[in-house]
């Protein structure tokens, strides 16, 4: 891939861009923007399973090292932490603001800013963490932002209870998904992260998002410019099901897959609830996980 790279939603007229914000503004009245399908009226005030309102929340933001190499490269990824959470995972590693809400609201015009600021220190793309129940405010911001000039691939980082309907919304707008596939099995999706039918719904929506972007695309620089970037955290006794996550990627995805097996599973937040929860990850467990990956014929995997 070239240096002429062009982020997807350049390519998209402005006017179908607000036209798909305005849609995604309207799922705000009965609310079904994320998997949780709550069904409440956020534009007046009332609040669903993620207990965010009109605007969005952002906890922080910045030039992020911490993540993959091919999103970080040499500057930095421009991550954008946003508060809340479509999920409530018993071993949340990040609850201070995903359950408990750190952050400050902010307006459009104020995330435009937030994503033009991440442009002008040489990130190479807006990195969108936990953005599933914030995706109006986000298309509101980027709105603002493309007419100021924004021009970096935006990365969709989330856990992957997502609205079918809403991901479809960002087709052409979105270069880069990254969906953490938690669980393969949906009863345990619900009983640790409060998520109903969680793989039923990552499953359709990890297949829309391969279709609208494919494979991960790198560029010269070896800088991810398009495509899927899967990651997987392995857990204790194998609750995540991870054997059952890389053969529906090997099979149903595509063994181009590009696949960060993770392994820092600690237990945070309630675990302690749980003795199945409350351990690290033991290192063997890891290699299993990585070993069925290669098993499954997963040709990009990052452990
Ligand atoms: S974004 Fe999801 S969790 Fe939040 S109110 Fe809407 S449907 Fe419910």
């Amino acid at each position: 891939m070239t240096k002429e790279f062009q982020p997807a939603y350049r390519k998209m007229s402005i006017t179908e861009l607000k036209r798909r914000t305005r849609l995604a503004v309207e799922k705000l009245a009965d609310c079904t923007v994320c998997a949780q399908h709550c069904h409440v009226n956020r534009l007046e005030g009332q609040l669903g399973f993620c207990r965010a309102g009109r605007e969005a929340v952002v906890a922080s933001y910045g030039s992020h090292w911490g993540e993959e190499e091919v999103l970080v490269g040499q500057n930095g990824s421009g991550t954008i932490f946003f508060s809340y959470c479509s999920m409530s995972c018993e071993f949340c590693q990040n609850c201070e603001i995903s359950y408990h809400g750190e952050g400050r609201d902010v307006t459009a015009s104020e995330l435009a800013d937030i994503m033009l600021s991440l442009q002008q220190t040489g990130c190479h793309n807006i990195n969108l963490v936990s953005p599933s129940h914030f995706v109006p405010q986000i298309l509101e911001a980027l709105v603002l932002a493309v007419e100021e000039g924004l021009n970096l691939p935006l990365v969709y980082n989330t856990g992957c209870y997502d609205d079918l309907e809403t991901i479809k919304l960002l087709d052409g707008i979105v270069d880069i998904y990254m969906p953490d596939i938690k669980f393969s099995d949906d009863q345990n999706g619900k009983k640790y992260a409060s998520a109903p039918r969680y793989f039923t719904v990552a499953r359709e929506v990890v297949k829309e998002m391969y279709r609208q972007v494919g494979d991960l695309q790198k560029d010269d620089r070896n800088i991810a410019r398009r495509g899927l970037l899967v990651r997987h955290l392995v857990m204790p006794e194998d609750l995540a099901g991870s054997e059952q996550v890389v053969q529906f990627l090997a099979n149903e995805i595509s063994p181009d897959t590009y696949l960060h097996i993770m392994k820092q599973y600690y237990p945070a937040h309630r675990a302690g609830k749980y003795p199945e929860l409350n351990r690290p990850v033991y290192n063997r467990e890891h290699r299993w996980a990585v070993k069925k990956a290669k098993e499954a014929g997963l040709r990009r995997i990052l452990s």
